[in-house]
């Protein structure tokens, strides 16, 4: 007998027929004779739905605890009904909130970190002899108060409360049959891999790859949670996310990630001084903003330029926050964009093969784009572009460093928003 966490997605949970099918899958596994916690996600475009809907009611910027206490609500609807889908298939189960399972987090609205599992209540549900369902993406705070843990964050809710209850695997099903070697929706030929290493993953995940959310990664690494990334639409064998992942020959980019929430300012004519680079990112720092690549574009007569990305949920307050310290730091402008696109290739094999980066530059070159800012670590390069020809770019990368594959994807759920 082992104990399993299982996590649905929004598509999987769709609609009332999704949801019974899950219910079904769920039955059959505690049938067998395993203990199941089922983490699950706000049902299809939901989240988007109520985020939409403040966009009607609110003349201001959603007040951040409003919007946790909103966006928690989508979570609460799935577990109730699920809970109900399998009782009617004559399988005991009960549903927790976030904070009912034990949940605690930061006390930071829209993307609180998980500081704490007490999962007391989900033991003694299991040992009834119920299925136990979770609400995924939220938590509470010391204070009380419902957070949220960031989009996509039911995945790290099923991650780290695996690691808490010490589950056996924790399976993430989801709307593909597994990890791709990059969006199998805008690559047709992209080829599902058997196996990841936990750093490539994360890599995957921080840089866009939507199939997972960096954070459960990060748990996943920590805790040796034995992850396991497959489809809710069929049996097929997914993705093991484990330590170390073999490498196929000749392969060295692992995998190819883009990611569109991505804004850049520039900050022009900075007066020369010491001190000045670090009073704009500490007062970044300080309103939780991450920043991701910074470039010094030059130095002249009246000051240095440069540029720097934030994800574009954090735009508004990054503006606001540089022209709340124009008093102590002086310079002659500020400029924001928004139609761009980070493209990022990642493996392992990077680190000792030369020439990999290279071809990525040749690659959109060739095609005619204008790569604005790069970023490099060990294992991925990362080239900035403006957004309108990503797939294309996606494309022709996915072919110059020999993945594409002749076998067909299958994708189960709609295309979603995204
Ligand atoms: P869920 O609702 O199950 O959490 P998500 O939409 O968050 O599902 O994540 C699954 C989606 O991730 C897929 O439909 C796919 O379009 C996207 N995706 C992006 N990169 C990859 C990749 N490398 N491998 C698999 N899926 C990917
Ligand atoms: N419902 C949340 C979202 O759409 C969390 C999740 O799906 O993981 O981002
Ligand atoms: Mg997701």
């Amino acid at each position: 007998m082992a104990l399993i966490v299982m996590k649905f997605g929004g598509s999987s949970v769709g609609d009332a027929e999704r949801m019974k099918r899950v219910a079904a899958r769920v039955a059959e596994r505690q049938r067998e004779g395993h203990q199941c916690v089922v983490v699950v996600s706000a049902m299809g475009d939901t989240t988007d739905d109520l985020i939409d809907l403040t966009k009607q009611i609110c003349t201001i910027t959603p007040p951040a605890r409003e919007m946790d206490m909103l966006l928690s609500t989508g979570e609460q609807v799935s577990i109730a009904l699920l809970s109900m889908a399998i009782q009617s298939l004559g399988q005991p189960a009960v549903s927790f909130t976030g904070w009912q399972a034990g949940m605690y987090t930061e006390a930071v609205h829209g993307k609180a970190r998980i500081t704490d599992i007490q999962p007391e209540r989900v033991h003694q549900a299991l040992d009834a002899g119920n299925v136990v369902i979770v609400a995924g993406f939220q938590g509470m705070s010391e204070a009380g108060e419902i957070t949220t843990l960031g989009r996509g964050g039911s995945d790290t809710t099923a991650v780290a409360l695996a690691a808490a209850i010490k589950a056996d695997v924790c399976e993430i099903f989801t709307d593909v049959d597994g990890v791709y070697s990059t969006d199998p929706r805008i690559v047709k030929c992209a080829r599902k891999l058997n196996e990841i290493s936990y750093d490539e993953m994360l890599e995957l995940a921080n840089l866009g790859a939507a199939v997972l959310h960096p954070r459960a990664v990060e748990y996943a690494k920590n805790y040796n949670v034995r992850l396991v990334v497959r489809s809710s639409f069929n049996h097929n064998e997914g993705t093991n996310v484990k330590e170390e992942a073999m490498m196929e020959q000749g392969i060295v980019v692992r995998g190819i990630a883009y990611d569109k929430n991505v804004a850049r300012i520039s900050i022009l004519g900075i007066e020369e001084k010491p001190g000045q680079l670090a009073k704009v990112f500490t007062a970044l720092a300080k309103e939780q903003i991450d920043v991701d690549i910074i470039v010094q574009s030059g130095v002249q007569s009246g000051g240095a330029d440069f540029s720097f990305t934030v994800s574009m949920s954090d735009l508004e307050k990054a503006l606001q926050t540089i022209d709340s310290i124009r008093g102590s730091v002086g310079f002659r402008e500020v400029t924001s964009e928004t139609n761009l696109v980070k493209v990022s290739i990642v493996g392992a094999g990077m680190v000792s093969t030369p020439g990999v980066a290279a071809k990525m530059f040749e690659t959109i070159s060739d095609l005619g784009i204008t790569i604005l800012m790069v970023s490099t670590s060990e294992i991925k390069t990362s080239c900035v572009i403006e957004s309108g020809r990503v797939n294309e770019v996606v494309q022709a990368l996915h072919t110059a460093y020999g993945l594409d594959t002749d076998q067909t994807v299958f994708v189960g759920g709609p295309s979603e928003r995204r």
